[in-house]
Order: C-alpha cells, then sequence, then structure tokens
C-alpha cells in the first residue's frame, strides 16, 4: 500500500502544468530587481512559447551581508500583473513561513524551497505547516550538501502536510575548491531519489550548478539524457546588468535557441540505455573533478617552489620524491589500483611539478 511519503499520491506534472515536449520548462529572472525588469523579461518569455512556469526570486538569500536581498513582498503584485497578462503560472522561492503565506495570499502558484532552506529541517517544517492543507504546489531543491536523505526528509515534510503537486530540482551541491562549475552535479543523488521515489518528477536547474552560461547547454544535455523531468533556467533581459547571478543568467532568445537545439537532442536520447548515459554523465564529472584537483595540485607545487627558493632549498629533492611515490603506491594499493598505472601518472604530475617550479625559477631571475 502507498504511504503518505512514498511519492504514489503526487499529481503527474502534465495533470497541472504545461508540459513541451513531455518536459517542465521553468524559467525567468534570478530576482526580480524592478517592475519593468520583471514584466520586459516575461513578455519575451511568454513570445518564446516555450515556458511552463515562471519563476522569480523574491526574497533572496545571499551569503555576505549589504547585498542586494530582493524586492520583498513589494514584488508579488508584479507578478500577479505578468501572470494576467501572459497567462503563465509564477513560481517564488519561500525562505520563511511568512514568505509562504505572503505568496498564498498574492495567487503565486508554486513556491520553491531554495538549497539554503531544504539544508534546515526546522525551518522546512515551519513551511509546511505554513501551507499544510492549502494543496499549494512546491518544487523542492537539493540541500546545498550532498545528502540525499535531507533532501528526502524536505519533500515528506512537504507531502505530509498534504501537497501532492511536488517537484524536486537537482541544482548541484556546493564544494570549496576552485571549480568549472559552480556547484558540482553528483548526478548519482538526483538519480539515487528518481529511484526511490518513482512518481517524483525530477528536473536540473543547469543555471545554478554551471554558474556561467557557457555550462548551461552541456548540463542540460546531460539531464535530459539521464530523463530528467525538464529545467529551470534563470534568464534576464540584460544579463550583464543582473542585481544576482548575472554570469549565468541568459537572454530570453538565448533561452528559446536552448530550447529548441534540446528538443532534437531529447529524440536521440530517447532509446540510448538510461543506465548508460548515467555512467557516462558521472565519468565527465569525475574528469571534470580530476582536472580541477590537477590544477589545484599545480597550484600548490607552484607555491612550494617559491617557498623552496626563498630558503634556498632545491627544486628537486630525491628524498620526498622517494617518500611521495611511495606512499601514493601504498594508498593506490588501498584503493586497488595498477600501480604501474600509477607509478606512470605519479611520474608525469612530478615531472609537470617540477616543470613549473623550473619556470617560474627561471622567469624570477630573467624577469
Ligand atoms: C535561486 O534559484 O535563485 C536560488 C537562490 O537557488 P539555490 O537555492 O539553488 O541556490
Ligand atoms: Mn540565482
Amino acid at each position: 500500500m502507498a504511504s503518505a511519503t512514498s511519492g504514489d499520491h503526487l499529481v503527474p506534472l502534465a495533470d497541472w502544468l504545461t508540459l513541451y515536449q513531455g518536459l517542465l520548462l521553468v524559467a525567468g529572472p534570478c530576482s526580480v530587481e524592478s517592475r519593468q525588469q520583471l514584466l520586459v523579461t516575461a513578455r519575451q518569455l511568454a513570445a518564446t512559447g516555450k515556458v511552463s512556469l515562471l519563476r522569480a526570486g523574491v526574497w533572496k538569500p545571499r551569503s555576505r551581508p549589504g547585498q542586494f536581498e530582493g524586492r520583498g513582498a513589494e514584488a508579488l503584485p508584479w507578478l500577479q500583473e505578468i501572470k494576467k497578462e501572459t497567462g503563465l503560472p509564477v513560481a517564488v522561492e519561500a525562505a520563511r513561513p511568512s514568505h509562504a503565506e505572503l505568496c498564498l495570499q498574492h495567487g503565486v502558484d508554486v513556491i520553491w524551497l531554495g538549497a539554503r532552506t531544504t539544508v534546515n529541517p526546522f525551518m522546512v517544517q515551519e513551511i509546511a505547516n505554513a501551507i499544510k492543507g492549502t494543496g499549494l504546489p512546491v518544487m523542492i531543491k537539493n540541500p546545498v550538501c550532498p545528502d540525499l536523505r535531507l533532501w528526502m526528509g524536505a519533500i515528506e515534510r512537504i507531502m505530509l502536510a498534504g501537497s501532492q503537486k511536488i517537484v524536486a530540482i537537482h541544482r548541484g551541491f556546493q564544494t570549496h575548491e576552485k571549480k568549472i562549475y559552480r556547484n558540482i552535479p553528483l548526478w548519482d543523488i538526483p538519480m539515487a531519489l528518481k529511484n526511490k521515489m518513482p512518481q517524483l518528477p525530477v528536473i536540473c536547474d543547469p543555471s545554478h550548478i554551471a554558474g556561467d552560461v557557457q555550462w548551461i547547454r552541456e548540463l542540460a544535455e546531460k539531464s535530459l539524457a539521464m530523463k530528467m523531468n525538464g529545467l529551470m533556467i534563470e534568464t534576464h533581459y540584460r544579463p550583464e546588468e543582473a542585481l544576482t547571478d548575472p554570469l549565468q543568467q541568459m537572454t530570453p532568445a538565448a533561452y528559446h535557441d536552448l530550447v529548441n537545439r534540446l528538443s532534437d537532442n531529447v529524440a536521440t536520447h530517447a532509446d540510448t540505455p538510461d543506465r548508460l548515459e548515467n555512467l557516462r554523465n558521472q565519468i565527465d564529472d569525475c574528469d571534470c573533478h580530476l582536472l580541477e584537483l590537477l590544477a589545484c595540485r599545480l597550484s600548490l607545487s607552484k607555491q612550494a617552489g617559491k617557498v623552496k627558493k626563498q630558503q634556498g632549498a632545491e627544486i628537486l629533492q630525491p628524498r620526498r620524491k622517494h617518500d611521495l611515490f611511495h606512499d601514493r603506491q601504498a594508498k593506490a594499493k588501498a584503493l586497488g589500483l595498477c600501480p604501474t598505472f600509477v607509478n606512470d601518472f605519479m611520474t608525469l604530475l612530478h615531472e609537470e611539478s617540477v616543470s613549473v617550479q623550473s619556470e617560474d625559477a627561471a622567469k624570477d631571475k630573467n624577469p
């Protein structure tokens, strides 16, 4: 028998939102900055004819104080206005119960819980209590940390509040390293969620994973190849002037182009086995991580080179090299890696480190 939190009671997406080629397409600005910015962006998006739901952040959680934190409740009538004009349903992030209540009062169709809210079970519960019995649809982003149980817990709390229109949003996970993507995708986590709750639609937010428009297409393609149920894309009619997330917002025209090209992609991948796509995406993720680690490793070598120079030490230190190779072989063995491969790899890496340090030393001599 279906339990209240199995997801079996959820209303299928197509019964409450307009889908395009079976996909839920959510688009709109990161934040509402002004009435004009919202209206212009939303009109251009509506004109594409490829938007299921208009997103717009009204209360913006910022990491540091003193930044633009959204227009707040004054933006809600602007959303009502554009909803009436375009006929598009609207979604707003609710980060506390009062936000959810204001959304209910202003005819907001869907709220979403942001990554910084999903991480906090007390806050999720308070929001769940605020919407209890209203049936308000809720989209739930993954928590900032890679914790599937926390994500599921937030979804379950909303289900227990009686909401039957729920969507999970994969927006990647935070790490502290310098990286290619703003947030690492860790695709196996949304895939595990899909396996555990097969009726729950899971969409991807490539804008927040990428952090930069240049990576959005590849991430969107990957997510659809993995049979995710749609996308959330940040759009702004003038991204370069955006007050929040300017690098990752695309124009409505670029959004239109992206969606048109993705349609071909959806058709191409329709028959590819999910499992192979999933594995390939995880391999891409691993390679991306390896490249980031290599960049970090070589930057540390470079810094070590400077310290060696200050101390008048040799660049190549046989004792250190011997210990390093010995240590890495022992660790590689514990991981079941081939010793020859690890030796070859470490030899290349060590040569590159020495070369980076030597280049720097030469530059310092002949600037
Ligand atoms: C957003 O969607 O604008 C947002 C703040 O996202 P996240 O919660 O994923 O960081
Ligand atoms: Mn944003």
